[in-house]
């Protein structure tokens, strides 16, 4: 394990936290009956767990257990959440309203009903990646039947004004949908204050397992139907079948119960480094910061460099650190990042990005090398590349 870069990449994912990896342990092998028997201690034991776990997820977010959904992860979770809206209200209307800084789990699903039939409004953004909520209000029509806009970005971090949107949703009687997988444990949510009817939710970027994930459905004010997209033995009020992994789910409970103990500690420290790395860093020649610096997560730190190629900055920083470009999710396809994009963002600034997501295990040490590091290399390539123009010029 030595000598590996800094692990610079938390909007990615985290690792598990030590005490939820303890929490689980007896889950794999000694307690390991299926929390749906419910004619033995097997399927007691396990089926206590998974209640505390549901009881600890439903208090983070000012729910009740019934209304937790567990499910695969943030992916299953927005598209159960839009595909099941859209066929449950289908006769109510066919308009559903999106941002277009949304994560792909949204956007696809939203596309892929926008090849059924129904029709998507994929608004804008302003220059700091914040929703322009007299853009929303237009947006919302008679036959709209869900608005789906993420609680805090990925790549950017930014904060969108969740509560403002859930009055807005609320007003119009629209249902809200708020992929919250980047905020869960980072900064406070609560559903009844907010208005949120339907919530994402993800365990592994809260340093909990990878593969667990649970979905907020309203019951009450609205009671929020769903047409469940994977059936089978009607598990989970009939809305997500499939046995329960009482191992990851009592660690998404741990790893959920620890973030909110420490959300204020821990925010004012990452935060601290964050701002830290960004003093350091903001003098290089040609660096922009993308997204709102206010309306942020702590963490998270999102630049654009001028005149350096996007490819030469990942492979300078890379055996120092481990850094994204754009979201790792489409990285492989090498394509200027669509959140950039929707920043207005050209496309040459948007390849040479570089978004630093710090987290719980991170130090000050290891920002003070990081951003040395990145300075270095971006300066290193704005050299090179103004002596290429050189000889270009001298030729
Ligand atoms: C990571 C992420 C997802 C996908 O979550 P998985 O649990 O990995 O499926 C969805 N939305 C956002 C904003 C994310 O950051």
């Amino acid at each position: 394990m030595t000598n590996r870069p800094i692990y610079l990449d938390c909007h990615a994912t985290t690792p598990v936290d030590q005490r939820v990896m303890e929490a689980m342990q007896p889950f794999f092998s000694e307690y390991f009956g299926n929390p749906a028997s419910v004619q033995h201690m097997y399927g007691w034991e396990t089926e206590a767990a998974v209640k505390q776990a549901r009881e600890t997820l439903a208090e983070a977010i000012g729910a009740t257990p019934v209304e937790i959904i567990f499910t695969s992860g943030a992916t299953e979770s927005n598209n159960l959440a839009i595909k099941g809206v859209a066929e449950a209200y289908f006769s109510k209307g066919q308009h559903i309203v999106t941002v277009q800084t949304e994560h792909n789990a949204v956007l696809d699903a939203c596309k892929y009903l926008d090849k059924l039939g129904f029709e998507v409004t994929y608004l804008p953004v302003q220059a700091d990646g914040l929703l322009d909520l007299e853009q929303l209000k237009q947006a919302i029509r008679e036959d709209t039947i869900l608005v789906s806009v993420m609680a805090a970005n990925n790549e950017i971090g930014v904060l969108q004004p969740i509560e403002e949107i859930g009055a807005i949703c609320h007003e119009a009687g629209v249902l809200f949908h708020t992929d919250a997988a980047q905020a869960i444990g980072k900064i406070p949510l609560d559903v009844q204050k907010m208005n949120i009817d339907l919530l994402s939710m993800t365990a592994h970027k809260a340093y909990g397992p990878k593969g667990i994930g649970a979905l907020y459905v309203r019951r009450r004010h609205p009671r929020v139907n769903l047409a469940p997209q994977i059936h089978g033995g009607d598990h989970e009020r009939g809305m997500r079948s499939g046995t329960l992994p009482a191992p990851l789910i009592v660690g998404f409970g741990k790893a959920v119960s620890v973030a909110l103990e420490e959300m204020e500690t821990e925010s004012q420290r990452v935060k601290a480094l964050r701002d830290r790395l960004w003093e350091k860093i903001r003098h290089i020649d040609g660096i922009h910061l993308n997204g709102s610096l206010t309306h942020r997560l702590p963490g998270n730190l999102n630049v654009s460099v001028e005149s350096v190629d996007g490819n030469a900055l990942l492979l300078g920083l890379q055996p120092v650190m481990a850094v994204s470009s754009g979201s790792a999710c489409t990285s492989a396809k090498r394509e200027p990042s669509h959140v950039l994009h929707a920043l207005g963002r050209s496309a040459d600034l948007g390849f040479a990005s570089i978004r630093f997501g710090i987290g719980r295990f991170n130090t000050q040490e290891e920002i003070d090398r990081a951003a040395e590091h990145t300075i270095e290399t971006v300066q290193s390539l704005q050299s090179a590349a103004r002596g290429n123009q050189n000889v270009g010029v001298s030729k």
